[in-house]
């Protein structure tokens, strides 16, 4: 019987990682939150209503109706890309920039509501890995599996600086080190939807763990 798996936690605690690898193995769809998240917050840098000193919200939440996301599965990669109004835009949404301004987008209830509603819609369908910071406790509270992800904040900062350094974007650990510090801080203090582990999730920390290590628990997880 196929369930849904809701992965939840920190920033760059590899949640998209071992999200990806679950659904290519259990031939489940997998779904980014977070790249719809940056996916607003790319239009709206795109049109001038944030800047890291500036956020014009009115007009953000009343030019949401005009945000269209969707995912298209590349086979190349293995997984949904993203797409802003009918344009690919995965690589996009992956600079420090968009990092820098995405939970101050991300605590507007409008826009929370907005891609919950989406993603419940997307969820319909069993068979899914959906990963974000309110999967487990607001969009899937009925989801079979709830996987809490942690590490700590160096191991976390570490993994983000290696993958940004890996697409050759020109950054510093100390630069990366506040960027994951600062979310966490606002993505645990919003008044909508904080990101809090659910109390029914099962907290996985991986800071001494490997890829395959944590792969192999959820594994038997989904098989109990
Ligand atoms: O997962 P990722 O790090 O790409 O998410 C980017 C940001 O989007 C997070 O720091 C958080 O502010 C926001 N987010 C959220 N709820 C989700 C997924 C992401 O608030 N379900």
């Amino acid at each position: 019987k196929k369930i849904t798996i809701a992965i939840d936690g920190f920033s760059s605690t590899g949640k998209s990682t071992l999200a990806k690898q679950l659904a290519n193995h259990l031939g489940y769809v997998y779904v980014d939150t977070g790249a719809m998240y940056r996916a607003v917050t790319y239009f709206a840098m795109q049109n001038g209503y944030i800047t890291s000193d500036y956020f014009d919200k009115e007009t953000l939440i009343n030019s949401l109706p005009f945000i269209k996301l969707h995912f298209e599965f590349n086979p190349k990669v293995g997984f949904g890309e993203i797409f802003l109004n009918g344009e690919n835009v995965e690589n996009q949404i992956r600079t420090m920039e968009v990092s820098g301004n995405v939970s101050r987008v991300a605590e507007v209830s409008e826009v929370r509501s907005k891609l919950v509603e989406q993603q419940q819609e997307m969820g319909k369908e069993k068979g899914i890995v959906m990963d974000g910071r309110d999967i487990g406790t607001v969009v899937f509270p009925d989801a079979e599996l709830k996987i809490f992800m942690n590490a700590s904040l160096e191991t976390r900062a570490q993994r983000r600086f290696d993958e940004l350094r890996s697409k050759g974007q020109e950054v510093s650990f100390e630069e990366v080190l506040k960027n994951v510090q600062e979310r966490d801080y606002i993505d645990t203090h919003r008044e909508d939807s904080p990101l809090v582990k659910a109390k029914d999730a099962i907290e996985i920390d991986n800071s001494n763990l490997d890829r395959e290590q944590q792969f192999q628990k959820v594994l038997q997880l989904v098989d109990t």
